[in-house]
């Protein structure tokens, strides 16, 4: 439709080639699933987001194009006739822009392979995810060096979804090399993100939580996720609290006694499906995660389910 409506100008111009979330306002849960929608279908791109005036370009392009898609799904999306635009988000919302520089440096690599290291401080699941810098579509694999060569691995089934193909008409596989007929995941499949991307090599006494953690920029658009930032958030505010306890700087401290202090407080690192060197504290089996036996069942159905999908 999106094609169509631009060969015919009905739609000016391509702010992306997919409507990319409706959820529910934020800030007015009173309405949600009622009567109104918020829809992330604006984007702007080839941005720098440190120079000023491309943050201006980005506030001005974004204001347009809500305006120019409101007018478009009303007329376009069945149920929408008599929809109008309510409001627009306050502050330009940024994906990705300054990295620090940390004591490690999550990489692409460790999130195809779900790699688990010592000091997690923080689980994800969430694939690449990364919104095409120059042109419309999202870029859901990374360039891999597998069995002797570069392929385009992706994390999880979502991958498969990817709207900007690889280069030179590759397939894009998963961490064993498997096409979308053949490829399954694993249930429960997790990466760690350790302290170390939050402790920055350079500046004692500050920690980094969130998008700007220390990572490539394919493990970034995975792990900027809402739910891993927040989770590097309480991580970083609780590594505070052992660092002032042991009169030591945020560095120093026994991770240990970190992962001790969010695993206490209910955080997940993935205890339950892995052993955590040096970590014999609280610790959760695999039957405690999932005490009622019908949605310990249901994790497996959805996982098996998503196998099937990947191989339609
Ligand atoms: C349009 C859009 C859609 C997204 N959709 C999703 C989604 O559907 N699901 C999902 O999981 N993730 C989504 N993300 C990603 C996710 O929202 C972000 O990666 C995440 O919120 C980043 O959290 P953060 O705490 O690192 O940074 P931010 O949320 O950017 O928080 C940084 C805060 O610091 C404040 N700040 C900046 N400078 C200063 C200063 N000098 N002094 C004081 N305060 C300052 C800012 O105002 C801001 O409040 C989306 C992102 C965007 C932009």
């Amino acid at each position: 439709m999106i094609r169509e409506d631009l060969a015919s100008s009905l739609l000016p111009y391509e702010s992306d080639n997919h409507l990319n979330w409706i959820t529910h306002i934020p800030g007015r849960p009173q309405n949600c699933g009622m009567d109104e929608v918020s829809i992330c279908f604006a984007h702007s791109r080839n941005c720098f987001p440190l120079d000023n005036k491309d943050l201006t370009r980005m506030y001005f392009e974004g204001r347009d194009q809500a305006t120019m898609l409101a007018e478009y799904i009303k007329k376009r999306v069945p149920g929408f006739e008599n929809s109008f635009l309510t409001t627009t988000a306050s502050l330009l919302g940024v994906r990705e822009s300054r990295r620090i520089v940390g004591e490690y440096r999550l990489t692409a690599e460790d999130i195809a392979f779900c790699r688990k290291h010592d000091d997690v401080i923080a689980i994800s699941n969430h694939g690449y995810d990364i919104h095409n810098f120059v042109e419309t579509g999202n870029i859901k694999w990374a360039p891999i060096m597998l069995n002797g060569e570069v392929q385009y691995v992706i994390s999880n089934s979502g991958g498969f979804g990817t709207t900007t193909p690889p280069p030179d008409g590759k397939p894009v596989v998963n961490a064993k090399g498997q096409t979308a007929e053949y490829a399954e995941f694993e249930p429960n499949r997790c990466y760690d993100i350790p302290y170390r991307c939050l402790v920055p090599v350079r500046v004692e006494n500050l920690l980094v939580a969130g998008r700007n953690l220390s990572s490539d920029v394919y493990a970034q658009s995975g792990a900027r996720l809402i739910l891993c930032c927040l989770s590097m958030g309480e991580a970083a505010g609780a590594a505070v609290c052992v660092s002032i306890a042991q009169d030591i700087s945020p560095r120093k401290i026994d991770v240990t006694a970190l992962q001790k202090e969010l695993i206490g407080t209910g955080c997940n690192l993935g205890q339950a499906m892995r052993h955590i060197k040096d970590f014999s504290g609280v610790s959760l089996g695999y039957e405690e995660a999932y005490p009622n036996p019908e949605h310990r069942s249901h994790a497996v159905t959805i996982q098996n389910r998503s196998n099937e999908f990947t191989r339609k």
